[in-house]
């Protein structure tokens, strides 16, 4: 991310021309540096995102615990409004790019759902990833947001699951799928039927395959991003698929009963790149 923002346009055009070079002859190793400038902040944000100071500290969707006031919160929320790299943003005139395959390998797991008071997290038990131009990323939790964070051409979705995944540098790397109003998806049925209604409570629920949430088309977007959440840590691999998969309106009227609304606003690209795969 910081290899990125090394190279901004108005300090020297000669690098970002290199850039688009690399990114068009595959982005490996664009991602190498990419890597290697994120590890102090990345090891930072995961200290932060599962620190005990960060827990207590409340934050919402609305009012004066707000997006907009995030960062009044909590020195560790600091970049939540100050960021140049955050998420979400509106998926539109993506540059195309070769960006590899993306390779998803999830694996049948029990629901063990959490709400937490700002969506309902699904752990998943080590064992499932995805890999896209050279990188594995480790899957750890998926959630749900309604309405979606990223828009795709302008367009809102009613809902957003968004797969969590870890590096071993301490970066994320989040596979988002949207969801349009459709024909039900049993296993997101399944998903919402076991949210607890207590914040702080866990429950579970029968085996599902988190595979039965991605669309056949995987086509994706893909840009160097944040946690959509406090700390918002400007650590993330983003993955957007472009194809959303859909859940019926009782599906998503349900899920609406527990989180009416849990979708930080867009943020701007600033000077990033936004790439579609091919
Ligand atoms: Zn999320």
């Amino acid at each position: 991310m910081h290899a990125l923002k090394n190279m901004l346009p108005n300090k020297n055009s000669g690098k970002v021309l290199t850039l688009l070079g690399l990114v068009a002859s595959g982005g490996l190793a664009v991602q190498v540096a990419a890597q290697t400038a994120l590890k102090t902040p990345a090891a930072k944000a995961v200290e932060v995102a599962s620190g005990e100071r960060a827990a207590h500290v409340e934050w919402g969707y609305t009012g004066p615990t707000g997006p907009d006031h995030w960062s009044t919160l909590s020195k560790d929320y600091a970049i939540c409004n100050s960021g140049e790299q955050e998420s979400p943003i509106d998926l539109k005139d993506a540059i195309p790019a070769d960006l590899g395959r993306l390779a998803i390998a999830w694996k049948p797991l029990a629901i063990r759902a959490t709400n937490n008071g700002h969506t309902v997290q699904y752990d998943a038990p080590p064992g499932s990833s995805f890999a896209v131009g050279g990188k594995t990323y480790a899957l750890a939790q998926f959630h749900i947001h309604h309405p979606s964070e990223h828009l795709l051409d302008g367009r809102r979705f009613p809902l957003e699951i968004h797969f969590v995944h870890k590096l071993t540098d301490g970066g994320f790397g989040v596979v988002g799928v949207l969801v349009a109003n459709g024909v039900g998806n049993p296993t997101l049925g399944k998903m919402i039927a076991a949210i607890p209604a207590e914040e702080g409570v866990t429950g579970t629920g029968p085996m599902i395959d988190p595979r039965a949430l991605l669309p056949v088309a995987r086509g994706f977007d893909r840009y160097e991003g944040s946690l959509t959440t406090p700390p918002c840590a400007e650590a993330v691999d983003w993955v957007v698929l472009r194809t959303p998969i859909t859940a019926s309106a009782a599906q998503i009227d349900r899920f609406a009963t527990f989180f009416p609304f849990n979708a930080r606003p867009i943020q701007p690209l600033d000077r990033r790149f936004l790439l579609a795969s091919r």
